[in-house]
């Protein structure tokens, strides 16, 4: 059949989702999105922005990982090349997957226009709420889009929001990587270039280096075709920084995504306590009403209020070093928290500002002349100085103020516990 070609203002805007195409085992749906997205370059089709790897709320149940889902744009000329740019996806959606995994259910949305304002809308639900297939499968056919399921198809639920999302917040991330014999074996990359770039590029990258680790941060740890990523705030710099790693073994290809990771997108504000939902983040205003304490796992909990209600918090085991600041927190200390309601009701922090201290005193006996700490002199009587006998009829005790051991100012968990989505303090205006 020959192609229909339409005049120059009748082009076709298509958009592509792609989601769930990985596994613990392997895969990510960002390499996948790549090799389409090469495929498509030798048809002389170019995605009219950078990719976008949108994170989606932490709490659904069946991520691999991040909660990330992929999505791009093209513009064409006919109906053929619609359907040529739909085959290509769809035909490596098939040959990459990693279907043999339980929760792997990729899902493939084509969709066609502009965005809506209701796009946007259930875009920002499915980072701040969770969502069921069957929920995503009616909006899609509502709005008019093409769905391709594999196995249960999970994948719609987010390739719906990430060719949807609104970023009023952005940040990029350029992804290094693997050639295939290379995957699954230990990544070889030249650590102190890593350093280097580092110092070279920090703050405009962050979360390349885990400080308190002392361990570079940009490499997985999954035999996932990444060779490492770095994150940073615009794709200059991010290209920059990664022509400054050297790598030991042989860099298949990169390509930067536009994203919407470090942006707090998924923090909900102007919420009371008694307000919240289980697995959503909020940032909340609030004072300590129980101090820390630690709970077997080495996972440090405290509790907090605000007018409408009570909160337990937890600093888990793996934001290490972040456990020692949350245990100097005192009853009376007022916070702005940033986190996650779990599914038991316990808010996880991400990060939280200090806004006042509230003095904390050891109350004591007197001290007598003679510098000796006075004793009770029994029931309604006083004290008296066990040294040189001196009496005083009062029996106030004294309030010695506790100097504290932290400051007013921002705090949150290291890089290497740093949700995608949440925003470190070197990129809080
Ligand atoms: P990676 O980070 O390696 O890409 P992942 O953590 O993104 O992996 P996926 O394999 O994409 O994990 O699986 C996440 C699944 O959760 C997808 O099927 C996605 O559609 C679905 N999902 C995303 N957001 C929601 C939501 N709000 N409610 C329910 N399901 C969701």
């Amino acid at each position: 059949m020959g192609s229909i070609v339409l005049n120059s203002n009748e082009k076709i805007i298509l958009h592509i989702g792609i989601d769930d195409t990985d596994s613990n085992e392997g895969m990510c749906t960002t390499y996948l999105t790549h090799i389409i997205i090469e495929q498509l370059k030798e048809h002389n089709i170019y995605p009219d922005d950078l990719p976008r790897l949108i994170r989606l709320n932490p709490f659904a149940r069946y991520k691999t990982r991040g909660n990330g889902a992929l999505s791009f744009r093209v513009t064409l000329n006919s109906r053929s090349q619609v359907e040529l740019v739909e085959n290509i996806v769809l035909e490596n959606v098939e040959k990459y997957s990693m279907f043999e995994g339980v929760n792997t259910n990729p899902g493939v949305i084509f969709y066609e226009g502009e965005i809506t304002d209701e796009m946007r809308e259930y875009a920002v639900n499915a980072i701040y709420s969770i969502y069921t297939i069957g929920y995503a499968e009616n909006f899609a056919k509502k709005i008019g889009a093409r769905v391709h399921k594999f196995k249960k198809g999970r994948g719609i639920i987010g390739a719906i929001a990430s060719i949807s999302i609104d970023l009023s917040d952005e940040t990029f991330e350029c992804l290094a990587y693997r050639t295939p014999e290379n995957i699954g074996t230990k990544r070889k990359l030249n650590q102190d270039s890593i350093y280097d770039m580092n110092e070279k590029t920090y703050p405009e990258t962050f979360d390349n280096i885990d400080i308190e680790g002392n361990y570079t941060a940009i490499e997985p740890h999954t035999p996932c075709p990444v060779l490492y990523g770095i994150r940073g705030n615009t794709p200059e710099i991010v290209e920059q920084a990664h022509k400054m790693v050297e790598s030991y073994e042989e860099i298949e290809g990169y390509c930067i995504f536009r994203t919407n990771q470090h942006t707090d997108m998924h923090i909900q504000e102007g919420v009371n306590i008694s307000d919240m939902n289980i697995n959503s983040c909020y940032k909340i205003q609030c004072k300590v009403t129980k101090n820390p304490h630690d709970i077997e796992g080495g996972h440090v909990f405290f509790e907090v209020s605000d007018d409408t209600g009570i909160l337990e918090c937890a600093a888990f085991e793996p934001t290490k070093t972040f456990r020692n600041i949350i245990r100097k927190l005192r009853v009376g200390d007022e916070l702005i928290l940033y986190g996650g309601l779990n599914e038991n009701k316990t808010f996880n922090i991400e990060k939280f500002k200090l806004i006042s201290l509230a003095p904390q005193y050891n109350i004591l006996n007197p001290v007598c002349s003679c510098g000796k700490r006075m004793k009770s002199a029994g029931k309604n009587k006083g004290y008296k100085c066990p040294k040189c006998g001196n009496k005083t009829s009062s029996e106030d005790k004294i309030k010695e103020l506790i100097p504290r051991d932290i400051s007013e100012g921002f705090y949150e968990v290291p890089t290497e516990a740093r949700r995608h989505l949440s925003k470190p303090i070197v990129r809080m205006k």
